[in-house]
């Protein structure tokens, strides 16, 4: 039996927090392999570190040293903080190294931000051998994690690391030792980090769970897992204890942020449960993810709402009867790598959900379109996107009648709708004034009395 297990940001934030994920770590049974995030904020000060000029090296190395020295400090002393030492100096020397190297590589801040991970595992691993367990910190590199894309933006190889990891993972697990390996990032074959996105270690996990063949994925995280609605909204929102992976894959992806979105395809593809637990509750059950075939009595499961959205609509005479046109739009979106929520077309109309950050980097994209094929560009800004999850939504017969009825009690308009697309969730769009009644409708209606 091999568990995967990933500890995020704030479960390794403090020396308190370390003690609370060695003692789940120890505590679970079988072989073990353990991927974690930098310590919380860490990210965060290394990213600012990059985008901005840099003036002080020495003062940020400083900075940098002194939080995980200290955190070190509180854990271990004697001979374990001795060992530690000297993992320590030869690591922060390679990321002095990284901090001075050329700064337009295009791999510079890769290499920059992926910092943390490298000193939140060696920490935990120390912490791990001071309780007397045999356990390593490896690097993504070491570990084998190869990743593929764009500098800021990767994706997994999944069938390199697979042979990566066989070679230099499973031997540590047969000679009981607990792998501690750096989230967040994989190296390109030129041996440069290419992070996974932001939060993205949890994707790193199921990477590893998928390259490992896991019996089990773990995310330890600092909420009890998914809800039935976000409870800042609904106070009486219900935890869910089981979904399945599409379930799991919309919510992640439309609200919910409890797991990052890719994190559910690498272990989905090996039918590999995934299991979301909260390190500072581990007597809590969290969220159990699987191939749940079990239809519910309950129509609806979760829903949540992404806000802060806009409605871009392009007009254009007959463009339904130019699927090149709408291509090119579509491309030209792609360019920059601005995320498109949602697409909708009309005979002579296409519709383009986007965040209200993107806009502007939009309609210069889209000025930049040849020929007078435009007739207009309109936009609407604040909307929000609900997302109502439930498994074989689709196939319940009039549930979306019963969910635009639960709306218009709400009294909202709906301004765009995308459904049929998947067969878990029915997404719509209504202004933001009204997401809070929409939600709370929704809820009261289809999933608060029911439980
Ligand atoms: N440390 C990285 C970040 O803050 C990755 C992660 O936490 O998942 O984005
Ligand atoms: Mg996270």
């Amino acid at each position: 039996m091999i568990t995967v297990m990933k500890f995020g940001g704030t479960s390794v934030g403090s020396a308190e927090a370390l003690k609370r994920v060695a003692n789940i770590v120890a505590n679970t049974e079988g072989d073990r392999v353990v991927v974690v995030s930098a310590m919380s904020g860490i990210t965060n000060f290394l990213v600012s570190v990059v985008e901005n000029p840099l003036t002080d090296p020495d003062g940020v190395i400083q900075q940098f040293s002194d939080k995980h020295l200290l955190t070190a400090s509180q854990l271990f002393g004697g001979e374990t903080m001795d060992e530690f030492r000297a993992e320590f100096d030869a690591r922060l020397e390679a990321f002095r190294k990284a901090l001075l190297a050329d700064r337009e590589d295009p791999y510079y801040k890769d290499a920059v931000v992926s910092q943390g991970e490298r000193f939140s595992s060696l920490l935990l691993a120390f912490v791990l051998r001071d309780q007397g367990l045999k356990s390593v910190a490896i690097t993504s590199e070491d570990a084998g994690i190869i990743a593929v894309g764009r500098p800021g933006n990767g994706s997994a190889d999944l069938l390199n690391t697979a042979t990566g990891m066989t070679m230099k993972v499973r031997p540590l697990l047969s000679m009981g030792v607990i792998p501690i390996i750096t989230g967040f990032y994989g190296t390109g074959s030129d041996k440069k980090p290419i992070t996974f996105g932001r939060g993205g270690s949890d994707y790193s996990a199921a990477v590893v769970a998928n390259a490992i063949d896991a019996d089990m994925l773990e995310i330890w995280t600092d909420v009890d897992g998914f809800m039935s609605a976000d409870p800042r909204i609904i106070p009486d929102a219900k935890k869910i204890p089981e979904m399945n992976f599409g379930e799991a894959a919309e919510l992640a992806y439309f609200g919910a942020k409890v797991l990052h979105p890719r994190t559910i395809e690498p272990v989905r593809l090996k039918h590999i449960p995934l299991k979301v637990k909260n390190s500072f509750r581990p007597e809590e059950p969290g969220t159990l993810i699987h191939h749940l075939r079990k239809s519910t009595s309950e129509m609806l499961r979760s829903v949540a709402a992404k806000t802060d959205l806009s409605i871009i609509t392009i007009s254009s005479a007959e463009i339904a009867y130019r699927p090149a046109m709408v291509a090119r739009i579509i491309d030209k979106i792609a360019d920059i790598n601005v995320i498109i929520y949602s697409i909708s077309t009309s005979l002579s109309t296409v519709a383009f959900l986007v965040h209200n950050n993107d806009v502007k980097q939009t309609l210069r994209q889209l000025n930049g379109l040849s020929g007078g094929d435009i007739e207009r560009i309109d936009v609407k800004n604040d909307v929000a996107l609900i997302c109502a999850v439930g498994d074989n939504l689709l196939d319940k017969c009039g549930v979306s009648g019963d969910i635009f009825g639960a709306v218009k009690e709400a009294n909202a308009n709906v301004e765009m709708i995308s459904e049929g697309a998947s067969d878990v969730s029915l997404n719509f769009v209504v202004p933001m004034s009204r997401v809070i009644d929409v939600v709370k409708a929704l809820h009261d209606r289809f999933i608060g009395g029911q439980r």
